[in-house]
C-alpha cells in the first residue's frame, strides 16, 4: 500500500506496555496513573448513566461542562473567557490536537515543534501534507533556544507548537520564555498551539505560565487541555480545547466531523465534580510533588543519576553508569532483565542526541513505586 505514513510504527507507548506485561515488568513506561480516579467522580458517573444521559452530547459539549472549565480557567489564570464560543470539549487531548492542527495547517506550511516532542503531533502535522520543523530543547534543561526559533521561522510557518509542563522532561517554560515566543509571533499570522495537559502538575511552588496569562499570546492560542492527567482517568479520553472565537469556530469545523460529540456520561460527571471539588486540582501539585519526591527518595541510592521535574508525572534519569548503549536498546534489556518498563528518548526526536536518557512514569501507588525501586537499586 502507498502509506501517507511511511515513517510511522505503532506507538512506542504501546510497545513498551505489551512489553512490560509479556516480561511481568513494573510498568513505569507508557504515562498513566495505577490508582483509581475519586470515589465521588466515579460515582458520578456511574450515576450520569443510571440516570440515561447515554445518547449525544451537544457537539461542542455540555454547556454546564464548558463553563466550569471557563471558570477554572478564570480562577487559575485570571482570563474570563466565553464559555460558548471558545471552548470545545474533546476526546481527549489527543482529538484536540489533531483537530486544531488539521483546522489551521495547510499543505506546504511549515510547524515548528521542539524535540523531544510528543509522538502524535508530527504525524497529524504530515497528514495536512504540511512539514514538522523539529527545534532541540537545550539538554539536559530542556529550555528553548529562542533564537534558534527566531532563525526557523519563514513565511510558511503557520503556528508554533509547545508543551509545558514537558513530556517526556518535566521542564517548564517561563513567563519570559513566552514573551519571547509573543516578540516572534507578533505580526505575523503564526497560530500557537499549547499543549497544556499537565497544567495542574507543576512543582515547589512555581505557577504554571499557561499561555492563557498572557493577553496577547492568548489572542493568537488554541490551548489543549486533557481530564485524563488531571483526575486520574486517561481511559475516559476526555479533554478540550480553549481558544478566541474566531480559532474556535474554525476548529469546531473540523471537531464536528472527527468525533462529532464525546462521552456523554464523562461530561456529566465532570460538570459536576469540579463544580463540587474544585480543591481536586488545586491540590493536584502537593500531590504529584509527594509522589515525585517519595519516587527519587526511593532511587536515589541506586545508579541511576536523577534529572530535575519542575513539573509533569515524568522522572528522566541517566544510566551511563549501568550501561553504554543507546536509550532503546536500554529499555529493552530493562524490561527483560531489570523487570522495569521505561521509555526511551529516541522516538520523541528527528535527530536524538547521544544522550543516555530514559523517562519513568512516577503517577504511581506507593505499591508499585516500592517494587520498581527495588529492581531499579539492584542494577
Ligand atoms: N499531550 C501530551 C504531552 C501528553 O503527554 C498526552 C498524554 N500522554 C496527550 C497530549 C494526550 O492526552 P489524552 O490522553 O487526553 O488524549
Ligand atoms: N501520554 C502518555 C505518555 O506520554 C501516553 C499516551 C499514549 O499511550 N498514547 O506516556
Amino acid at each position: 500500500i502507498d502509506t501517507k505514513l511511511p515513517k510511522v510504527g505503532t506507538t512506542i507507548f504501546s510497545v513498551m506496555s505489551q512489553l512490560a506485561v509479556e516480561h511481568q515488568a513494573v510498568n513505569l513506561g507508557q504515562g498513566f496513573p495505577d490508582f483509581e480516579p475519586p470515589q465521588a467522580l466515579r460515582e458520578a458517573i456511574a450515576r450520569a448513566m443510571a440516570e440515561g444521559r447515554n445518547q449525544y452530547a451537544p457537539g461542542i459539549g455540555l454547556p454546564t461542562l464548558r463553563e466550569q472549565i471557563a471558570l477554572k480557567t478564570e480562577r487559575m489564570y485570571g482570563r474570563r473567557i466565553d464559555a460558548a464560543g471558545e471552548v470545545t470539549v474533546t476526546s481527549g487531548a489527543t482529538e484536540a490536537l489533531f483537530a486544531a492542527i488539521a483546522a489551521v495547517v495547510r499543505a506546504g506550511d511549515e510547524v515548528i515543534v521542539f524535540d523531544p516532542a510528543y509522538d502524535s503531533y508530527e504525524p497529524v502535522i504530515e497528514l495536512q501534507g504540511a512539514k514538522a520543523v523539529h527545534i532541540p530543547l537545550t539538554v539536559p534543561s530542556f529550555g528553548v533556544d529562542w533564537q534558534r526559533v527566531r532563525d526557523a521561522v519563514t513565511p510558511r510557518t503557520r503556528m508554533i507548537l509547545i508543551n509545558s509542563p514537558h513530556n517526556p522532561s518535566g521542564a517548564v517554560l517561563s513567563a519570559a520564555d513566552l514573551d519571547q515566543l509573543a516578540a516572534i509571533v507578533r505580526d505575523t499570522e503564526i497560530v500557537v498551539l499549547s499543549d497544556e495537559v499537565y497544567e495542574h502538575i507543576v512543582f515547589d511552588g512555581a505557577l504554571h505560565q499557561s499561555v492563557l496569562r498572557h493577553a496577547e499570546l492568548a489572542a493568537r492560542s488554541i490551548v489543549v487541555s486533557s481530564f485524563g492527567k488531571t483526575y486520574h482517568c486517561t481511559g475516559w479520553k476526555l479533554g478540550y480545547a480553549v481558544a478566541p472565537a474566531a480559532l474556535s469556530a474554525e476548529f469546531r469545523k473540523v471537531h464536528q466531523y472527527l468525533t462529532f460529540c464525546t462521552f456523554h456520561p464523562a461530561q456529566v460527571a465532570f460538570a459536576e465534580f469540579m463544580a463540587s471539588t474544585p480543591e481536586h486540582y488545586l491540590e493536584l501539585p502537593a500531590f504529584y510533588q509527594a509522589k515525585r519526591d517519595r519516587f527519587r527518595a526511593l532511587i536515589a541510592p541506586s545508579r541511576f543519576k536523577l534529572l530535575d521535574v519542575p513539573g509533569g508525572y515524568f522522572q528522566l534519569v541517566d544510566y551511563s553508569a549501568i550501561r553504554d548503549e543507546p536509550d532503546v536498546t536500554f529499555c529493552e534489556w530493562l524490561v527483560k532483565q531489570g523487570g522495569v518498563a521505561a521509555i526511551p528518548l529516541a522516538p520523541f526526536y528527528e535527530t536524538a542526541p547521544d544522550t543516555r536518557l530514559v523517562r519513568l512514569c512516577f503517577a504511581k501507588s506507593d505499591a508499585t513505586m516500592d517494587a520498581a525501586a527495588e529492581r531499579l537499586c539492584k542494577l
